[in-house]
């Protein structure tokens, strides 16, 4: 049993009570307030996720709306498509550039030259912004990572934008999205033109009706 007053949550882990205090009439601390019985009914944590819980008598229903439950996969799923094979760099020898022969670095450095013939060396730099991301980007509260990110993706929309190509109507995909962040953005930017037009309009309308009223 644990100390009165005490939580009486039995923590496998380290094989003792809990030992919070807890407060007047409660049997257990606020962390583990979850497992006090609720109309006779225990929680106990999901089988599935032992870091949530549910109560024993909802158990079947939670097992099949369970957020870790195994989800039936889609139709376009093919597990390790872009892994390549597996077995293929062990079965690469390394060989160093002085066991080839001069003919055949000479043959490479030819390859290579053929290869990157017509490509456009001199790309400038132009680091651009653009204005949906300007409170975010004075946000303090971003570390250096999350700042890096938002600079180019204000970059990035900056380019857009001034290609034309920030416009409703397009499809814009995200390679290598993570967590989607660009596209989030790419869809506040035609958010806010959406109701900067619609303040336009808006003024265009009370403008003729205020010439009308004259
Ligand atoms: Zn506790
Ligand atoms: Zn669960």
């Amino acid at each position: 049993m644990a100390a009165p007053g005490r939580c009486g949550f039995f923590v496998q882990r380290k094989n003792r009570f809990c030992n919070m205090i807890v407060g007047k009439g409660k049997r257990f601390c606020g962390e583990h307030a979850t497992m006090e019985e609720v109309g006779g009914t225990k929680r106990i944590p999901c089988p599935l996720d032992p870091k949530h819980t549910v109560t024993e008598d909802k158990l079947e229903k939670h097992l099949k709306k369970c957020n870790s439950r195994e989800k039936p996969r889609a139709a376009y799923f093919v597990e390790n498509i872009n892994a390549g094979p597996a077995d293929v760099d062990e079965n690469l020898p390394q060989v160093g550039l002085s066991e080839f022969s001069r003919t055949d670095l000479e043959s490479l450095v030819d390859k290579l030259k053929t290869a990157v013939e017509g490509l456009q060396w001199d790309v400038e730099d132009k680091i651009l912004s653009h204005l949906v991301l300007q409170d975010e980007l004075s946000n303090p509260k971003n570390g250096d990572s999350a700042h890096k990110h938002l600079k180019q993706q204000a970059s990035i929309l900056g380019h857009l934008e001034d290609l034309g190509l920030l416009r409703r109507g397009r499809c814009f995909v995200e390679f290598g999205a993570g967590r989607g962040k660009l596209s989030h953005w790419i869809h506040e930017a035609l958010k806010t033109q959406e109701d900067l037009k619609t303040q336009e309009d808006l003024k265009t309308q009370e403008d003729l009706k205020t010439q009308e009223d004259l």
